[in-house]
């Protein structure tokens, strides 16, 4: 089965139709590059991948390992390895970085039935994966992607990838 099958999707948003009539099927494992000019949807796409309250589906449907995508909400999205990351990280000043990383992993897991991870556990993962982006562990206790490089933030969301481990 498609991990993605997205048939026939129009999407609007503010009553503008920005997709009309996309087809893409991915297999699990493939990789996908989307390319086109500005404005031809490209971020649309993402947005309502991940279900921004904005845009709405006006025909055709996506399924998600045969699921309906658009009957699940953002968090089941989320527990189901949905994962967006930002093409503008925002900083979150006064949020710790563990914190963050801690509250999303552990929702994640809550909601796929396992236990949560335990202060000691986290941070063994939390000190593994950021040893395999080659970031400084003091980014751990700073606040999310407060003063960070444009470099260090577009590395800090594939440390929370490798983290969250998501399918998709
Ligand atoms: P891309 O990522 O491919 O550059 P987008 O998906 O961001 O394109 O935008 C597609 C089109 O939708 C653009 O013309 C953009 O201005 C329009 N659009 C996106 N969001 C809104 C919105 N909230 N209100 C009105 N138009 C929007
Ligand atoms: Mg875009």
């Amino acid at each position: 089965m498609a991990l993605l099958q997205i048939e026939n999707l129009h999407v609007q948003v503010e009553r503008t139709p920005i997709l009309k009539g996309l087809d893409l099927t991915i297999e699990p494992g493939q990789v996908h590059s989307i390319m086109g000019p500005n404005g031809s949807g490209k971020s649309t796409l993402a947005r309502v991948l991940a279900g921004h309250a904005s845009y709405q589906i006006t025909e055709g449907r996506i399924l998600y390992d045969g699921q309906d995508l658009q009957e699940m909400s953002v968090d089941q999205r989320a527990v189901a390895g949905l994962f967006l990351a930002f093409q503008y990280p925002v900083e979150i000043p006064g949020v710790n970085n563990t914190e963050f990383l801690k509250a999303a992993i552990n929702s994640v897991r809550r909601g796929r039935g396992q236990e949560e991870l335990d202060a000691l556990s986290l941070l063994k993962l939390l000190r593994e994966q950021i040893s395999v982006i080659k970031m400084p562990e003091d980014l751990l206790k700073r606040s999310v992607n407060e003063g960070f490089s444009g470099g260090e933030k577009k590395k800090h969301e594939i440390f929370q990838m490798a983290v969250l481990q998501p399918r998709l």
